[in-house]
């Protein structure tokens, strides 16, 4: 017997209905702020993700799966990626495509795997999904509250909100972030000592990065140091009093973290997290920032944006903790006369089906009462018992398996009465 590939998982049975209902909710509130679907390969160019995700990220240095194009000509290969994030295929695809013309806002968004090498944990898997959003084309303020407002709607509309909290940050800018970043390198420099070994490979790559460490004894030196709302440049500090203005105006709620710092380096201004408490380690849901510089940096025009990326996963962690999710079971159940299922029954399942009621029926010819505790087990409304005579005249017995009441009615009335919204559906 074969097992999965550990960090992977199989899903099935009724945890596919939250699934579906997480989706078809993140469908139906992406369509209502008009961001359009954009599907994307799993395999990029491993070059895409070091560009664009940065290559001092924990994601580009461990996490990523790599291996070499064998059909290249080259006997070296061109080394491919299985995607670990989302907004770094977006750019290439909307560069790549030339969806910066005409000009003006492009709201995009994405849905499906992502895969990292991580060590696997509880609430963190190798494969695991994630959907976003790109707002491409505007730097103004609005667009990130209006980015953020859509994360907040859609936490709301699956019925997380409860359960989550939304963060904010400014991370600066190229102008004003070297300056805080020596103040920081400075500070971290002589608590050195004090610091792990990765906050210490950190101070000589980015000492940003340190801010995230959740290492005990680097927090009690992170508390003291500078924080990068203090060393905003103008600009940055007006872009971060308008976004919050949005977010007042469109009656977002906030806390301002100061500490909080995203695990990319492409993140300019505003940066962002929905955060739980509900669910360990893995605290982040949701998240995302203003990446201006992105889209020049892998190849295209300047043009700035802002997105967010949702853990599907963890999402559907947290509707299941308050609610219970059922597949929809079959409408009816044709209890079939036994034996070989006859040309009259399989009329009938056909006619049933053409009438959008989704029933079930017994493809093995079992005993009516084997039939009718089946029936029972689907969690069928009604058990529809094709009996010769009856059907003959054209009609069947139709039992209620909740009220274990029957009656006969002729097959137009059945489809009237187990039909799906039908308002003559009175039984
Ligand atoms: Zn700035
Ligand atoms: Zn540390």
């Amino acid at each position: 017997m074969f097992q999965k590939v550990k960090g992977f998982q199989d899903t099935y049975g009724d945890d596919c209905a939250c699934w579906e209902k997480a989706e078809s909710i993140m469908r139906d509130t992406f369509a209502l702020f008009l961001v359009r679907e954009i599907r994307l390969p799993i395999l990029e160019k491993t070059a895409v993700f070091n560009r664009g995700i940065g290559q001092t990220t924990d994601i580009v240095e461990k996490e990523m799966f790599t291996f070499a194009d064998r059909d290249r000509a080259d006997s070296e290969g061109e080394l491919l990626s299985l995607r670990p994030e989302g907004t770094a295929g977006t750019v290439r695809a909307y560069i790549e495509n030339g969806l910066y013309n005409p000009p003006g806002i492009k709201k995009l968004y994405y849905s499906g795997p992502m895969f990292r090498r991580e060590k696997p944990q509880k609430g963190r898997y190798r494969q695991f999904s994630q959907c976003g959003a790109e707002f491409i084309g505007s730097s103004s303020p609005l667009a990130d509250a209006d980015a953020i407002n859509l994360l907040i709607t859609y936490f709301d509309r699956v019925n997380i909100s409860r359960f989550t909290h939304l963060e904010i940050n400014s991370v600066g800018c190229p102008l004003c972030r070297p300056e805080y970043h020596s103040k920081l390198t400075g500070y971290f420099n002589k608590h050195k000592d004090g610091l792990c070994a990765d906050c210490n490979r950190r101070l000589t790559k980015n000492p940003l990065r340190i801010l995230d460490c959740k290492n005990e004894n680097c927090g009690k030196i992170i508390k003291n140091a500078s924080v990068m709302l203090d060393s905003l440049c103008p600009e940055c500090a007006e872009h971060f009093e308008s976004v919050k203005m949005y977010l007042d105006a469109l009656n977002v709620k906030y806390i301002i973290n100061p500490f909080m710092v995203r695990g990319l380096d492409y993140y300019v201004r505003t940066a962002f997290e929905v955060v739980t408490a509900e669910l360990g380690a893995a605290s982040a849901v949701g998240g995302g920032g203003r990446y201006d510089g992105l889209v020049e940096t892998l190849g295209g025009p300047a043009v700035p944006g802002v997105g967010f990326a949702i853990g599907m996963d963890r999402v559907v962690a947290l509707m299941k903790l308050s609610e219970e999710f059922k597949q929809t079971p079959p409408k009816a159940f044709i209890v079939t006369f036994g034996g070989k299922v006859k040309n009259s029954e399989i009329a009938l399942l056909n006619r049933l089906r053409a009438q959008n009621i989704p029933v079930e029926i017994d493809y093995d010819g079992k005993g009516m009462k084997s039939q009718l505790k089946q029936a029972d087990r689907t969690g069928a409304k009604y058990a529809v018992i094709a009996g010769e005579e009856e059907m003959n005249r054209g009609a069947v017995m139709l039992r209620n398996l909740s009220s274990s009441t029957q009656e006969e009615v002729s097959i137009a009335d059945l489809i009237l009465k187990i039909g799906n919204n039908h308002p003559f559906n009175f039984l």
